[in-house]
């Protein structure tokens, strides 16, 4: 019996997939990280959400002071006319994994600056999933990364540099 399609690639046959939909928020080492890999720096933009779901993070105010900056903008991929993010290509998204920003790595976990979430956000296509699978297993990913990236993004977003000049305004002056 031949395999199932990739959940992405079913994803993909049956509705707009999240590299269509989403606006992705993109932390300093993201950029530098797709810089060395593509040798651009024309893919993201400082953007006001797009979608209000994206300012709303009551369970993790370290989130509305590093990654929202203080003119409610956020560092966004760029994205195409038709809503694509500037990274899909044909088959997918044509980054390595290791270097995508860290949401899409970490897509569909949830999480607030705790961790992980024990249920994932919406947005998958649940009914695409086949014989009793499990969406985390379908998309082959593994809580031992999701961990791991989780802390890398809540240490890139403490290098926000308005974040990071409010830190050095809150300290005593030098004698
Ligand atoms: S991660 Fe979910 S929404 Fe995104 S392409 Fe895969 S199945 Fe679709
Ligand atoms: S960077 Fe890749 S995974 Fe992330 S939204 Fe763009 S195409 Fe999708």
């Amino acid at each position: 019996m031949s395999q199932p399609e990739f959940i992405c690639v079913r994803c993909s046959k049956h509705q707009e997939t999240c590299c269509q939909t989403s606006e992705v928020y993109t932390t300093l080492g993201d950029i530098r990280r797709i810089q060395e890999y593509t040798g651009k720096d024309d893919f993201y933009e400082d953007k006001l959400p797009c979608d209000p779901v994206y300012t709303k993070h009551d369970d993790d105010p370290i989130w509305y002071e590093t990654a929202m900056q203080p003119d409610g903008k956020r560092r966004v991929l760029k994205r195409r006319e038709n809503g694509d993010c500037t990274f899909l290509g044909s088959a997918g998204c044509v980054l390595p994994m290791e270097t995508r920003p860290i949401l899409c790595r970490l897509y569909p976990y949830d999480f607030n600056q705790t961790g992980i979430k024990t249920y994932l956000a919406n947005g998958c296509p649940m009914e695409l999933l086949q014989n009793g699978e499990s969406l985390v297993l379908a998309l082959d990913m593994n809580k031992k990364d999701a961990e791991r990236w989780h802390h890398m993004l809540y240490q890139e977003i403490l290098e926000e540099p308005h974040y990071q000049a409010k830190q050095s305004a809150k300290l005593p002056a030098q004698e």
